[in-house]
């Protein structure tokens, strides 16, 4: 998301947007890949801006909770991407290089129905990511046994 919608936000959320917080913003806008809090602070740094890792973590949980980033958890390791837009929408990341595209389409409508059929619950919202193999990287796969 450019910047006047990353500002248009916060203060439609009336929430303060404090200089650290707008570079994180700026790193994660010029970052071509996902990044964890600590490759974010080495990036700050290098750029002779000290930002405290506790205060990129609450920065990043502020963002998530805003639906500005998508965070990616592959294990142990935590990474996340600047959302290109603000509207309810869904990932793929590829299993292999960690690469996150955007899905500008959501229809689960008979999916919802299903829940809403077996549990009696009225749905409201969900959240789901996509897991594959990006172009680049489906070649390099094997394929998968039959017998697993
Ligand atoms: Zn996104
Ligand atoms: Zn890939
Ligand atoms: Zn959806």
């Amino acid at each position: 998301m450019n910047k006047e919608l990353f500002k248009s936000l916060f203060k439609e959320k009336k929430l303060r947007l404090s200089h650290p917080r707008l570079l994180i913003y700026q790193e994660l806008s010029r970052a071509e890949i996902p990044l964890s809090p600590q490759e974010l602070y080495q990036r700050l740094l290098k750029r002779q801006r000290k930002i405290g890792l506790t205060s990129i973590y609450r920065s990043l949980d502020l963002f998530e909770s805003l639906g500005m980033v998508f965070k990616i958890i592959n294990g142990s390791s935590v990474k996340y991407k600047l959302c290109e837009v603000k509207d309810h929408h869904h990932h793929i990341v590829c299993k292999a290089c960690g690469d996150v595209v955007e899905l500008n389409f959501c229809d689960i409508s008979d999916w919802s129905k299903k829940v809403t059929e077996s549990t009696g619950y009225q749905v409201i919202d969900h959240q789901f990511n996509f897991y594959g193999f990006c172009k680049a990287c489906k070649p390099l796969q094997k394929p998968q046994s039959a017998e697993h």
